[in-house]
């Protein structure tokens, strides 16, 4: 699925209208009826109403749905993209989309510049996407979610890596600055850094290792798991060697009662690829789960920030259902997954007509936004 920006700037003011109604109706509605599109949009002339309804279902940002009781639309992911976009442009965090510079299992990643070309990282969260092709005999199984659950689980997956950035920067962790989210997008400060997976010139290993082992350990004295903590997910700055930390969506307490398992699955994740990538080997043992030193409690902190024991428990049964088929970053190919529901596929077929971008897949290589990129401004 592409962040295709092509009819941002052809719609009308009544054809964002029509679209929020949609979202709006899709809180208590799977297909959205007409007549409720037409109560909540506020437009009064039906007519404007349906001119609406077809350029938003011609551009494939809604779906027509066939209901057995009545007809309706549906809320595409590209209508969800549409809507983020436009009130994180509204908010002055974006003014235009760049090059993708990552697709991740379960994101897209893309910089985007602001409108004093200050480059940032638009991340989309797309949870759903890795689980269609993850297990094929799981699949009808995944498969009953309808598409509006994998909207909310994206947005819940945003929700609660901004808050953790947000507390984790405040707290002077070594992570990007959050700038702004909207739904299942987080704009968040550009790293100047590769992935430590990509980095081939490590001056001190030993070095850089103690280093991530301290951040480990960092982490849990404020009351954290990373839980994905990889070279993927640590970038470092191949002049000052200093390592960033980013991805945040598998974040646990220190408190849950996978925590350990966790602790020590981070710990041995920089073991082994420091081992493999370095031929580096520790003289020192550990760190162990007893060399934990509580001093803070961000844990508990986040729940403050607006990401709520009720969003804490919905994610995370995603996670645990969906997890064991294989979304961590080393089971990863790294390809697209074309195979998304058939539904998804139909809706947007009104997309394909529109001119599509070249994206680089996986490996970041420009990642300058002007280079190519620029031309595709993004119209409120
Ligand atoms: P996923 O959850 O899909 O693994 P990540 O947040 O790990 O997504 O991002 C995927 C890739 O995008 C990273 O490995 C990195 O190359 C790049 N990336 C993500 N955020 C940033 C950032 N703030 N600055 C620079 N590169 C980034
Ligand atoms: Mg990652």
């Amino acid at each position: 699925m592409k962040l295709n920006t092509h009819a941002l700037r052809y719609l009308t003011a009544d054809d964002w209208r029509v679209l929020t109604a949609v979202e709006m109706g899709s809180k208590n509605h799977e297909v959205v009826p007409t007549p409720l599109i037409t109560k909540i949009s506020g437009l009064r002339a039906a007519s404007g109403v349906n001119k609406a309804i077809s350029m938003l279902a011609k551009s494939g940002l809604i779906a027509k749905v066939k209901n057995a009781k009545y007809d309706g639309y549906r809320l595409t992911y590209g209508g969800l993209d549409y809507l983020a976009l436009h009130t994180l442009v509204k908010r002055k965090s974006a003014y235009s989309v760049g090059n993708q510079i990552g697709i991740g299992k379960e994101s897209d990643i893309y910089v985007v510049a602001d409108d004093s070309g200050t480059q940032r990282v638009l991340k989309i969260h797309r949870l759903g996407r890795i689980s269609f092709r993850a297990v094929k005999n799981q699949r009808d199984y995944l498969r009953n979610r309808n598409s509006a659950s994998w909207m909310y689980m994206s947005r819940l997956a945003a929700t609660k890596e901004f808050a953790f950035m947000k507390l984790l920067y405040d707290n002077d962790f070594p992570v990007p600055r959050p700038i702004s989210q909207s739904r299942h997008c987080i704009i968040m400060e550009l790293i100047d850094s590769f992935p430590l997976r990509q980095v081939t010139d490590i001056a001190d290993p030993p070095k850089l290792y103690s280093d991530l082992m301290d951040l480990i350990l960092k982490f849990a004295a404020a009351g954290l798991i990373h839980g994905d903590f990889n070279e993927f997910n640590i970038l470092v700055d191949e002049e000052t060697q200093t390592p960033h930390v980013i991805d945040f969506p598998q974040m646990i307490s220190i408190e849950h009662p996978n925590a350990k398992e966790q602790f020590y699955r981070d710990v041995n994740c920089i073991k082994t690829f420091f081992q493999k990538k370095f031929r580096y080997t520790s003289d020192v043992d550990g760190p162990h789960w007893e060399d934990v030193k509580r001093t803070g409690a961000l844990d508990a902190e986040v729940l403050a920030s607006g990401f709520t024991k009720k969003m804490m428990k919905d994610l995370e049964k995603y996670m645990t259902e969906v997890a064991p088929l294989g979304t961590n970053d080393e089971d990863w190919d790294g390809s697209d997954d074309d195979d998304e529901d058939e539904d998804e596929q139909e809706d947007e077929e009104g997309d394909e007509d529109e001119e599509q971008e070249d994206v680089e897949h996986t490996e970041r290589k420009g990642n300058t936004a002007g280079e190519t990129g620029l031309e595709k401004k993004v119209e409120e």
